[in-house]
């Protein structure tokens, strides 16, 4: 048993001034309003639950800012996947596990505690299965382990280059699998886990372009409790291939012929009607939205007003891993939305700031995304993080939240995963030694 004392906690109830939040086993056993300090309990200005990231590409951490140099032509989406797969043909699988623990490091020091890793880049570099088929999914594993993130770990199934179940490309060889090696893997991935505390294994198809329909279903039969996670409608281009493929657009396409529900979360989902908007926060599917990543790669808006107002739940991911930062991704998503409407204040709901909307919505539907319980609330693992105000001026509330998220207000102090401690004073508790290691990775990377 531990003890927390905070000033202030976001609780599922709202905020509790002078609480007290009582640990045992990693998870919370009670949670105390108005009471005072007992002696040996750790003290902290403001308690607020850990954040999910529900989407990301460990990997591409070691591409951040190596892509901003314009080509000879129009740079996009495609040309900037074309740079990714040139680099995702470099890695060895202890490069893979160094790279994803630095990102690790990252995500926990900027208060996310669970991280969604949507993991492609599964075999040897020609293109042959490593003796464990799941070789890297097992570093990945290694990597949430030695940084204590919690891991919702999503291995990818990829057989295609285009709608209409097209053959793969060369340079996607890395990726590629049919249904029954993807099995094995899917088995090897669960293995993999098995060791780490709290971990799931969902799976993700990744897009129409690289599963059909039919390969989709047949996923849905394996054995796995984890979430099905999917990118969908993030180009115009792949809009544009879906209708020319179906007469369907992606989401559309997806809802008509899935069963896709609240155990589903779409990636992205930048490109839809009002229509398709509105079926997909009523069918309980979950949006993954990564706003640093759709802004740096130029995908588009998310129709977040319309997508709440009919219940739709909403998450963060950081996808591309370019920046990683809490406050960072909730900022984009309300600044991504303020020009589109000429409006303040877009994703703000009744009597809760938009700081404040933002964090719940997150943190609820994140949660759901990665199928793991999220808040601070008796029963739910202790997952939270301690933001400490950069200057004491009496943040009270929503406040906090909105200082943290638009001000630049708060840095993220103390961060627990299922109540371990895994960051102090802003630093992770094995900082140096996985930075050093990830940078001999990079100099590696970056000589060749
Ligand atoms: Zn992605």
């Amino acid at each position: 048993m531990m003890a927390i004392f905070a000033e202030q906690v976001l609780t599922a109830d709202g905020w509790f001034r002078d609480a007290r939040v009582v640990l045992d086993a990693g998870r919370i056993v009670s949670v105390t309003a108005n009471v005072m300090p007992e002696p040996g309990d750790e003290r902290h200005a403001i308690l607020v639950p850990g954040m999910s990231n529900v989407h990301s590409h460990a990997f591409q951490r070691a591409m951040a800012g190596l892509t901003e140099m314009p080509g000879p032509g129009s740079d996009n989406f495609w040309s900037w996947r074309d740079l990714m797969y040139r680099f995702a043909l470099s890695f060895d699988p202890d490069q893979i596990e160094a790279v994803a623990a630095q990102l690790y490091v990252e995500m926990l020091e900027a208060g996310f505690t669970r991280v969604g890793e949507f993991h492609y880049l599964h075999h040897a570099r020609d293109g042959s299965h490593y003796d464990d088929i799941a070789e890297h999914s097992a570093r990945i594993a290694a990597a949430a382990g030695a940084t204590g993130i919690g891991l919702t770990l999503l291995p990818v199934f990829y057989a295609h280059s285009q709608f209409g179940g097209q053959p793969p490309g060369e340079g996607q060889r890395r990726f590629i699998n049919d249904v029954s090696n993807f099995a094995r893997l899917l088995e090897g991935a669960q293995k993999a886990v098995q060791s780490l505390n709290h971990s799931r294994v969902g799976i993700a198809p990744h897009s129409l372009r690289a599963a059909t329909i039919e390969e989709i279903k047949e996923l849905q039969q394996l054995r796995f409790d984890g979430p099905i996670h999917i990118h969908i409608a993030e180009q115009m281009k792949e809009v544009e291939d879906s209708i020319a493929f179906s007469g369907k657009r992606p989401v559309d396409y997806m809802l008509e012929n899935s069963d896709a529900d609240r155990r589903w979360c779409f990636i992205h989902a930048t490109h839809m009607t009002d229509a398709e908007t509105i079926a997909m926060a009523k069918r309980g599917v979950v949006a993954g939205l990564c706003p640093i990543t759709e802004a740096n790669l130029g995908d588009g808006f998310f129709q977040a007003p319309l997508f709440l107002a009919h219940g739709g739940e909403i998450s963060v991911g950081s996808d591309s891993n370019v920046q990683i930062g809490v406050a960072a991704e909730l900022r984009q998503l309300e600044y991504s939305q303020r020009p589109l409407h000429r409006a303040r204040n877009v994703i703000a709901s009744k009597g809760r700031s938009t700081g404040r909307t933002l964090y719940d919505e997150a943190v609820a539907g994140g949660g759901r995304a990665l199928m793991h319980e999220t808040g601070i609330v008796v029963g739910m693992p202790a997952d939270f993080v301690s933001l400490k105000p950069v200057f004491d001026v009496g943040y009270r509330g929503d406040q906090v939240l909105d200082a943290h998220i638009f001000g630049e207000g708060m840095r993220v102090a103390d961060v627990w995963v299922h109540g371990e401690k895994v960051v102090a004073e802003g630093r992770h508790r094995d900082r140096e030694r996985i930075g050093s290691r990830f940078a001999g990775v990079m100099r590696a990377l970056l000589s060749v």
